[in-house]
């Protein structure tokens, strides 16, 4: 372990160090993420978005005593800390980390590639785990920061290392190469990822083999000589390659492809060798065969190989909070337990602040020390969870610390012992974190807990409405802020769960449709402040208790608000003004505006926080004269008011639309909606924004259908050539418009479009997959997502977006991602 005074000198640096020689344990750059203040380094990292040294007093209160920090940074307000002075606060990291890794001589196993990495990791991990201690990149950190943080990970105990190294732009290898230093490389493949920053795909190769420049084997497909040329010109590795050609060391001969697996033949050092793959889909054939090439090369039995290959676990690096019994949500994170993986997995459970109560299921810690365990109760501890599980024998004789440290503590010997024993009707109104190693089949309790599920789900991408989000911010004039539009149920996308996230991360404001609304936001405990654009009298009693900010925009409303106001003897309310700039919906009119100062005036139990109107064309380009001369109006009133008024208030007129298309009228804040599912309703497309939401269902049947026959309600699909039917779960019901029926709308389904056939039924409908292979009953389909857009859909509906949207009925479960 490292003193302050030790890492000042591994980084050759400057330093302040007046709160004595800490021990460091932890190098954090979240500030979310604190959990053991006195051992922790921070890092003050600067990006463009975020400037970390804004947190350093937050993490002073917090208890952490030593920063890295850029030299500017006045360090006047904190006595008692210590201070690392670096100029660039992410190459300091990294130097330690590089210095760190030095420290070990193990094997350093390092993995890149367009697409694979963290499979190819998972699977190593999970085929070499028997012979070796490995530490590994926790889920997909393989970024310039993630690397760096995973290789501070290695440490005496491991005697094997495997880490991701992945890039975006040129320059960057040199960079991981240094701080891996790997001994052996893997290059899974190369394919389109990031492509754009990279002059061709002879350069992206020639990047990414860098980082084999001092290995002594690497491991690659051989079918490619362009690649192989790339490696030898870059390193004077040892090439193992693997292939169909001959040439190869590991050459592939036949591929017997099965309805669930595949049987390889394959000829390694004069021997040939048979392995049965436990899956058929080619990306996953493609990595076990790199696995299969590794651990031949690591002289691990044939027969040991095809044992271990039967035991591989799909892998999901996602976390998914899915919906649970009794009004449960449920996030399973049990392929894999180690402590890296567990704190990031607390961490998504922490942020789902609609539930109070937290429950926590853990198993043992294959292979973990004491140490290992004293770690997960003191993170059990610091983080308030309500109640834990554990399940193992090793648990028991760590239990009774267990106990003295939280409270609501169970043991169970076994997975079977807990399910036998313990009742569904403990788990209700909670959020409940699976976390096992593979052995303890913790999908049995998954399998308990989950609630059943109308086959057809709306899965929200929350790392895509968080891209979203910084897509945005990276348009927006310097200090204007985000007011987030979460009304109608988030755009249909489920409200608590997107403001949680939205607060998490940082956005300023949000704003619902009606009181009801904002209530559920503040019982899911959202503390962000949160506007109310359409309130009645009888909501008032609601808005004021649940902290609410009305909008107010009217004279008749203003009056009988401040009534309230003054009958409840309640002084500076928040409230925001609504003007009428055009769209005469709601507002006050230019003529309102001295009846809306005069009472403005004097009052000292309203405050206006904000005013502000709304664009009636922001995405059209024709209206843009329009817009100007709303903003105009807006802000002629809004310099009326602010002269009357002593005090500073935010103005803000732009939608998703006009804050990227008419920068000018950002003001001092804009109201993203739409943008955040990933839609872009401009014509131009500036942004690169993801989709954020996806609507999926299964085939329930498949039917051969002959030509001259019917599909569907009063015989409207007719059929002209034999095809095939498949019948879809979901139906107009569920929000799958009935215009969309006879070939108007279509699904994605393998690979393929699919146009619906006949007449859409309330819970059904049937689409044609003639001429699509292997599409089987059971197989899932994209009603709309990455594939099919919702615009798209939209568009063969004669609607816009949101309506799509906002149509899809409640009985659609939704399923939220954190990738
Ligand atoms: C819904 C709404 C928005 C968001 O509009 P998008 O086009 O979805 O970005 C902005 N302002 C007001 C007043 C709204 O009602």
């Amino acid at each position: 372990m490292y003193t302050i005074n030790k890492i000042a000198s591994v980084l050759n640096a400057d330093a302040k160090i007046a709160a004595g020689d800490y021990v460091i344990e932890q190098l954090l750059t979240d500030s979310r993420r604190l959990i053991f203040p006195s051992t922790t380094l921070f890092f003050a990292l600067a990006t463009a978005r975020r400037d970390a040294h804004n947190f350093i007093g937050e993490m002073y209160e917090r208890g952490v005593r030593s920063f890295v920090v850029h030299p500017h940074f006045d360090t006047a307000a904190f006595a008692n800390a210590n201070f690392i002075f670096a100029a660039d606060t992410l190459a300091a990291l990294q130097t330690l980390a590089a210095y760190h890794r030095k420290q070990f001589h193990y094997p350093v196993i390092a993995i890149t590639g367009s697409n694979g990495k963290t499979i190819v990791k998972e699977w190593l991990y999970q085929l070499l785990s028997p012979e070796y201690n490995i530490v590994r990149s926790p889920r997909s950190y393989n970024s310039q920061l993630g690397v760096a943080l995973s290789v501070w990970q290695m440490n005496a105990e491991n005697n094997l290392a495997i880490f991701e190294a992945g890039i975006s732009m040129s320059g960057e290898m040199e960079k991981l190469e240094n701080i891996i230093q790997p001994t052996t490389g893997i290059l899974t493949n190369i394919g389109s990822a990031h492509h754009e920053n990279f002059v061709s795909e002879a350069q992206k190769t020639e990047e990414k083999c860098k980082l084999f420049k001092h290995c002594n084997t690497v491991i690659a497909n051989g079918d490619n000589n362009f690649i192989v040329d790339a490696i030898h010109q870059n390193s004077k590795a040892n090439i193992i390659t693997w292939g169909d050609n001959e040439s190869n060391a590991v050459q592939i001969f036949s591929r017997k492809k099965n309805e669930e697996n595949v049987v390889i033949e394959l000829k390694y050092s004069n021997t040939v060798y048979q392995f049965n793959i436990p899956f058929a889909d080619d990306a996953s054939v493609q990595n076990v065969e790199t696995c299969i090439a590794v651990l031949l090369n690591l002289n691990i039995p044939a027969e040991i190989i095809n044992d271990r290959l039967q035991a591989l676990q799909p892998v999901d690096m996602r976390l998914q909070l899915t919906p649970a019994i009794n009004n449960c949500a449920l996030i399973n994170d049990s392929y894999s337990f180690d402590t890296a993986s567990f704190a990031v997995a607390l961490d998504f459970m922490q942020q789902q602040n609609q539930f109070t109560h937290k429950t926590v299921i853990l198993s043992d810690v294959p292979g973990a020390s004491k140490g290992a365990y004293a770690e997960i109760i003191f993170v059990l501890k610091a983080r308030n969870i309500s109640s834990t599980i554990v399940i193992g024998e090793q648990w028991k004789a760590y239990f009774p610390f267990l106990k003295e440290a939280i409270e609501n503590v169970y043991h169970y010997n076994s997975t079977n012992e807990f399910l036998s024993q313990f009742s569904t009707s403990f788990f209700r109104n909670q959020v409940i974190l699976l976390k096992g190693a593979r052995r303890f089949g913790f999908e049995n309790i998954a399998a308990m807990l989950q609630q059943k599920v109308h086959r057809t789900v709306m899965e929200i991408s929350l790392t895509a409405v968080i891209h979203n989000v910084n897509e945005y911010r990276k348009m927006l004039n310097p200090g204007v802020k985000i007011m987030a539009m979460v009304k109608a149920s988030g755009y249909g996308s489920g409200s608590a769960e997107i403001a949680n996230v939205l607060q998490y991360h940082k956005v300023d404001y949000l704003a619902v449709a009606y009181p009801d609304e904002g209530v559920e936001l503040r019982r899911a405990n959202i503390r962000l402040p949160i506007m109310i654009m359409n309130i009645d009298e009888e909501a008032f009693e609601q808005v004021v208790q649940y902290n609410l900010e009305p909008e107010i925009y009217s004279v008749g409303i203003l009056k009988k608000f401040d009534a309230f106001l003054n009958r409840q003897g309640l002084q500076y309310y928040p409230v925001h003004i609504k003007i009428n700039t055009g769209m005469h919906r709601l507002g006050f009119g230019e003529d309102e505006i001295d009846i809306l100062i005069e009472i403005l005036k004097t009052n000292n139990r309203l405050v206006v926080k904000s005013v502000f109107s709304h664009l009636v064309a922001s995405e059209d380009a024709a209206e843009d004269a329009y817009s100007f001369l709303q903003a105009e109006k807006l802000e002629k009133i809004c310099s009326k008011l602010q002269a009357a008024l002593n005090y500073s208030f935010i103005k803000h007129i732009s939608n998703s639309a006009a804050s990227i298309r008419l920068p000018q009228l950002q003001f001092d804040m804009i109201r993203l909606g739409i943008g955040l599912y990933g839609i872009d309703n401009t014509s131009n497309h500036q942004l690169s924004l993801q989709p954020a939401v996806t609507l999926k269902t299964t085939v329930a049947q498949l039917r051969k259908v002959k030509a001259g026959d019917t599909v569907g309600y009063n015989r409207r699909g007719k059929i002209n050539v034999d095809s095939i039917i498949a019948t879809l779960r979901i139906g107009y019901a569920d929000g799958f418009r009935r215009a969309l029926s006879n070939g108007v709308g279509k699904v994605f389904i393998k690979g393929k479009c699919a146009p619906v056939v006949g007449s859409v039924a309330m819970d059904m409908t049937m689409v044609d997959v003639t001429g699509i292979n292997d599409v089987e009953e059971g197989d899932e389909v994209e009603i709309f997502g990455n594939n099919i857009s919702i615009s798209e859909v939209a568009k063969s509906c004669h609607t816009i977006p949101y309506e799509i949207l906002t149509g899809i009925s409640s009985r659609v479960k939704r399923i939220y991602i954190e990738e």
